[in-house]
């Protein structure tokens, strides 16, 4: 049995207390390799390699810490292959979707390949009388990020690729789900030419993210996963002093108008709903048509659409979708199943017992549909991270409107329609963080900035772009006077320089 271990001051470390979790390929079903749960005292280790690190990471000039990030994108694209592969045999989404997860975070590096520019200050010169004024960004110190499991690669490196690039040391806590790629990331961050405690990587549970929240040499947190697990990090980690910002779940709607491009739309939704088995927090779950007639004619498109989806095994080049993370997250998806059922909606594709022939003991949940959901249903209410679509059927534009933006998440949304002041009125009005405007999964590129509002994400900060330097940098604002100190007479000075 493969054991994945920490990797602290360059190498790889077991935790001491010696509690592991079980990593599961999610096409058997079977456990392929046994994760560290670290403890404080591991975490220690990691603080102190860190702490040697970061002065000498700081000092470095920022040209030459993107020069790292250079390397490192070119690492990362020569083992590209054996990545998707590695993250596909855990998470279970199928190869190009791997790829997908892995080429969204090498964005984020590539960004962060022009960090001398962005990291440029301000400057006013003649403030005052012989004074000017200027500001610098100087990085926190020692970071940590606490990632989820369905983005193992894109969602570190959201994070990872700021902090150092910035000259913060960083400290991930990968989902013990999946944590192989975030221990590949770091050993390619250490080819690259990181110092050894620049990266490290400990594992765990809510043992280790306590630790981090507690610990007085982390200065900021960056997380991302659950809603109720992401206020908690928030509360606590506040109330620690530290820097926060913690993104949690989604139940993200696409809104149909009338004039829509309705295949455009089933094709769409086919990916956004059901791609990665509907496990990204920018998935579409919830289509809103607006009019019966919209509704009747795109559910009529939507069921021969899902019934040809195909599901199959993560390294199937066919296959639309793979399984589910887990044993648990299968029963979880199923029980909402039936939470919808139980609670009026209409069960129109029904994807429970899914098997998969040969693949029994896989975690496969097939495509399932639901009409006439309505906002009173928890199954509503609450994300399902499935590959499930509930149809919600509104009467106007102005219901259509409401309904995204009196969720209790608000992490991302859509709106098809061919009618510009529509699409425009909408984007205006919308209260949620990331619209798209006949774009399904409207995730911004990386040198714009991600996130939701409301309970999809605590903090006021963004993940990557302006709004991640801003997050893993603090600003200084030098104002200076020099005096004569060397009797040069004013008139030995050039006019307009005082
Ligand atoms: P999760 O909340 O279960 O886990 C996230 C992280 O928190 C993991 O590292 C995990 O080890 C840790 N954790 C788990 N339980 C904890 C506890 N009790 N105390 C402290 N830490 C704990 O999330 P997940 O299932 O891995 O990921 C899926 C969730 O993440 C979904 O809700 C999804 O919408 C969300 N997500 C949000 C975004 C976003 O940007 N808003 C992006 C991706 C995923």
């Amino acid at each position: 049995m493969r054991n994945i271990d920490h990797l602290i001051a360059g190498h790889a470390a077991e935790a001491g207390a010696g509690r592991t979790s079980d990593v599961y390929d999610p096409n058997t079903g079977k456990v392929q390799a046994k994760v560290t749960l670290g403890t404080a005292a591991d975490l220690e280790a990691a603080i102190a390699a860190a702490q040697k690190a970061q002065p000498g990471w700081a000092a470095t000039n920022p040209q030459r810490r993107a020069r790292v990030m250079f390397r490192f994108k070119e690492l990362v694209e020569a083992n590209m292959d054996a990545l998707a592969q590695l993250l596909s045999s855990e998470h279970g989404k199928v190869i190009a979707d791997a790829k997908g997860d892995i080429q969204r975070g090498l964005e984020v590096i590539e960004f962060c390949c022009g960090i001398p520019h962005v990291l440029k200050g301000e400057y006013t010169q003649g403030a005052g009388p012989g004074i000017d004024v200027y500001s610098m960004r100087q990085p926190l110190g020692i970071g940590a990020g606490i990632t989820p499991f369905n983005f193992p690669a894109m969602i570190p490196m959201w994070m990872f690729g700021v902090a150092i690039a910035t000259g913060n040391a960083f400290l991930l806590k990968p989902s013990e789900r999946d944590p192989s790629v975030p221990v590949r990331l770091a050993e390619l961050m250490l080819e690259a030419g990181a110092p050894k405690g620049i990266l490290q990587v400990v594992h765990g549970d809510k043992e280790m993210v306590d630790a981090i929240l507690d610990h007085p040499a982390i200065n900021a947190v960056s997380f991302v996963g659950s809603s109720d697990i992401a206020h908690y990090v928030y509360r606590r980690g506040v109330e620690a002093g530290k820097r926060v910002q913690a993104m949690g779940g989604a139940k993200n709607h696409g809104i149909v108008m009338p004039d829509a491009d309705l295949d455009q739309v089933v094709a769409d939704l086919a990916g956004a709903a059901f791609g990665s088995a509907g496990e990204r927090c920018m998935a579409l779950p919830v289509v809103v048509p607006v009019g019966e007639a919209t509704a009747t004619r795109l559910r009529d498109k939507l069921i021969p659409a899902i019934q040809a989806l195909r599901v199959g095994v993560s390294t199937d080049a066919e296959a639309h979708y793979g399984p589910v993370v887990n044993a648990a997250h299968k029963a979880r998806v199923e029980n909402w199943i039936q939470a919808g059922v139980d609670e009026g909606a209409e069960l129109v594709v029904d994807g429970r017992g899914f098997t998969l022939q040969g693949h029994e003991e896989g975690f496969f949940v097939g495509p399932t549909l639901f009409d006439h959901v309505t906002p009173d249903m928890s199954a509503y209410k609450e994300e399902i991270f499935g590959p499930v679509l509930q149809i919600v059927r509104a009467a106007s534009f102005e219901d259509a409107v409401r309904l995204p933006s009196e969720h209790q998440y608000g992490n991302g949304v859509a709106i098809f329609t061919r009618n510009g002041h529509a699409a425009r009125e909408f984007a205006a009005r919308v209260n949620v963080g990331m619209v798209g405007i006949n774009v399904p999964i409207p995730v911004p590129v990386a040198y714009h900035t991600f996130g939701g509002w409301k309970r999809s994400a605590f903090g006021d900060t963004n993940q990557h772009g302006m709004e991640g330097v801003k997050f893993w940098t603090k600003v200084k604002t030098v104002t200076q006077r020099w005096p004569d100190g060397f009797g040069l007479s004013g008139g030995d000075l050039p006019r307009g320089s005082e």
